[in-house]
């Protein structure tokens, strides 16, 4: 028997990535499915930005880049910051990662162990919750609540702090709940972990331009009280739709940024050298195509609340951010992960059961609504037919 050490055992996974090689099988048999599972744009990267990875591999760049990213993108990532939100940030705080994950990834690393507490959103991203498992650390969900528009209650969220309590992870705009935290909440949440100078904070911001009716977003970054503890997360996975070229970003904060960099050097390395390039071009080039995308996910989120709200038994808010709708499906009576199995083995839509996402999540399913209007509309179709004549189990 190999031995392993048991924190494998506590590992966890992100149930999307199963479901999408389910319905991938599903259609290699020839049956007609719909996604709306993945979280991931169903745009193409923008041309120029491919285009600045092909000449960055024609010009050379083969080779290992810095650990912690080529200095003209760390500057980019800098200069967009300060552009869109006012605020400073310096290169030398910039870490080019390997996507998103790889930050939550390394900062569960840097704070969770045997006896500390890690605040995390439930429902929200399942790999929180993994990782923090992972370390030995206690997982404290943080509930938050469809009264709520699924934005995080500052009150609820200061309340479960105690002094084992090491980091907080915040997401907004959120997945899968596409809820946004407005900026009353978080001025009010941040002046309460002002008395907790002891906790960390991850702020996960990757949907951060996926803010819809007008709004901004807050970025976490703006709030000087917290800038020395506060771990920013964020990409280019979803705004350039780039989720295969493994590219994102993180902000740490004084020492944190050296065990991050130490961190990549034992693990990857440094992020792909064209990748980088690419990234580059997407943050200095036109942002017209990121604005389109922007624009056609807000028109289905229009499609796909509307329709899940004539739907026998659901009820969905409105979501805020992302591209993701979490209709409530309790008037169904269906268990929201039979329902998900249910609706992808006898219709062919895919959708992800609440429960992936933490304990709150029953009684909720996921919908991705990234996957064009026509789509979206057969799929709610579908899904009308199947729970007007079968009822749960
Ligand atoms: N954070 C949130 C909230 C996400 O939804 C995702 C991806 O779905 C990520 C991070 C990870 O992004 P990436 O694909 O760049 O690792």
């Amino acid at each position: 028997m190999l031995k392993t050490v048991a924190n494998f055992d506590r590992i966890g996974e992100e149930n999307a990535f199963a479901v999408l090689a389910r319905a991938n099988a599903l259609a290699a048999q020839g049956r007609d499915i719909i996604s709306l599972g993945i979280g991931q744009p169903d745009f193409r990267t923008p041309e120029f930005i491919v285009e600045a990875a092909i000449k960055a591999l024609r010009d050379g760049h083969h080779g290992y880049t810095a650990a912690n990213g080529i200095l003209p993108l760390r500057e980019a990532v800098a200069a967009d910051l300060h552009k869109r939100y006012g605020v400073e940030v310096s290169p030398d705080s910039v870490m080019i990662m390997p996507g998103g994950k790889p930050t939550m990834f390394m900062s569960i690393l840097m704070f969770g162990e045997p006896g500390v507490e890690i605040l995390y959103p439930d429902p929200g991203f399942p790999i929180y919750r993994s990782m923090i498992e992972y370390t030995g650390a206690t997982p404290v969900p943080v509930p938050i609540r469809e009264e709520n528009g699924f934005a995080f209650s500052a009150d609820e969220t200061l309340k479960l702090i105690t002094p084992k309590t090491r980091l907080l992870i915040v997401n907004s705009p959120a997945n899968p709940t596409g809820g946004v935290t407005p900026k009353s909440e978080v001025d009010k949440l941040v002046v309460g972990l002002e008395k907790w100078p002891d906790v960390a904070i991850m702020s996960d911001e990757i949907y951060d331009h996926m803010v819809y009716d007008g709004e901004k977003h807050v970025c976490l970054l703006s709030y000087p009280s917290i800038r020395d503890r506060l771990i920013l997360l964020n990409g280019w996975s979803k705004t350039y739709a780039m989720t295969g070229w493994r590219l994102g970003y993180a902000i740490f904060p004084g020492k944190l940024y050296d065990y991050a960099r130490k961190l990549a050097v034992n693990l990857h390395s440094c992020v792909n050298a064209s990748a980088q390039f690419a990234g580059l071009a997407a943050l200095t080039g036109p942002q017209d195509e990121v604005w389109k995308m922007i624009a056609e996910f807000d028109k289905r989120r229009g499609v796909v609340v509307a329709g899940l709200n004539k739907l026998p038994g659901v009820s969905c808010i409105t979501p805020k951010g992302a591209f993701y709708a979490f209709p409530n499906i309790k008037g169904t009576g269906w268990k929201a992960k039979e329902l998900a199995n249910t609706l992808l083995n006898e219709t062919g839509v895919v959708t992800i059961g609440g429960p992936d996402f933490g304990i709150l999540g029953e009684g909720y399913l996921r919908l991705s609504y990234a996957n064009s209007t026509e789509n979206i509309l057969k799929a709610l179709e579908r899904m009308g037919d199947f729970l007007a004549t079968r009822k749960a189990a």
